[in-house]
């Protein structure tokens, strides 16, 4: 055994067992204090809790006095092996225990921060947006009004009685259509309709008309689905004129 220091440094003094001598112990007791030292009566062994803590590694101030007993005790030499098997086993579980939780780990943290595709799916919070569409407007209703041999006052004269044509002309209270067969010899053109209630007009527009085969046609909508039922009068003005065709009609 040569354990020469450098000259001047001073022998380092610990408790716990340096590992080269540990292992230099086990392979010569392997051979020979395991069988080579009986001691039945066990005399001057040490606690066996000393025996664990030296193959524990733990530090107590024995150790150098139970190492020195374990060069002359085979059962002491068996025991203290057993202790270091086991403590070798909890040393390589602790180790892999470790590598699993650095593994695991280092799984969560790229998980959690790289993997674009662990990514829960985006919640969407807002409901689609649904643009309220309006309501379908009814098809206006086509309604023919012949005018060709109706009486008609002239413009701010007093208008004709109702009731006294046999059958009045009648617009229903909706969205209408309007085909209206002009007095004969009406010309073509832009013309401007009033529905008034009494003198007082409700509804101003305009229709066009045409020469149909003889006929002059004029052509235009109303609404007249809020109007409240009663007598009306449809006055009608030629392109170019002053002067209204006025005639009644009922609401019903
Ligand atoms: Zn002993």
């Amino acid at each position: 055994m040569s354990q020469s220091k450098p000259p001047g440094q001073k022998p380092r003094v610990q408790n716990s067992v340096p590992k080269k001598l540990e292992e230099q112990l086990l392979k010569a007791g392997s051979r020979v204090f395991l069988t080579q030292f009986p001691n039945p009566g066990r005399q001057g062994c040490p606690d066996g809790k000393l025996l664990k803590n030296l193959a524990w590694r733990r530090r107590f101030s024995e150790v150098r006095e139970v190492v020195e007993h374990l060069t002359q005790c085979s059962p002491c030499s068996q025991e203290h092996r057993r202790y270091l098997r086991g403590y070798r086993t909890f040393k390589t579980t602790q180790r892999i225990a470790a590598v699993l939780l650095l593994t695991l780990g280092a799984t969560w943290l790229w998980l959690r921060f790289f993997n674009v595709s662990e990514k829960p799916p985006e919640i969407i919070k807002k409901p689609p947006v649904v643009t309220p569409q309006p309501p379908p407007q009814p098809e206006p209703r086509e309604i023919a009004l012949d005018l060709r041999n109706r009486s008609y006052s002239r413009g701010e004269d007093v208008p004709p009685r109702n009731g006294t044509e046999k059958d009045s002309l009648r617009l229903p209270r909706e969205q209408l259509r309007l085909k209206v067969y002009l007095a004969l010899g009406s010309e073509a053109g832009k013309y401007d309709v009033q529905i008034r209630k009494r003198s007082d007009p409700v509804l101003k527009i305009s229709g066009k008309a045409q020469v149909k085969g003889g006929v002059t046609t004029l052509e235009f909508q109303a609404d007249l689905s809020s109007f409240v039922p009663g007598d009306y009068f449809l006055a009608v003005r030629p392109p170019e004129s002053t002067v209204w065709r006025i005639y009644s009609v009922v609401v019903p």
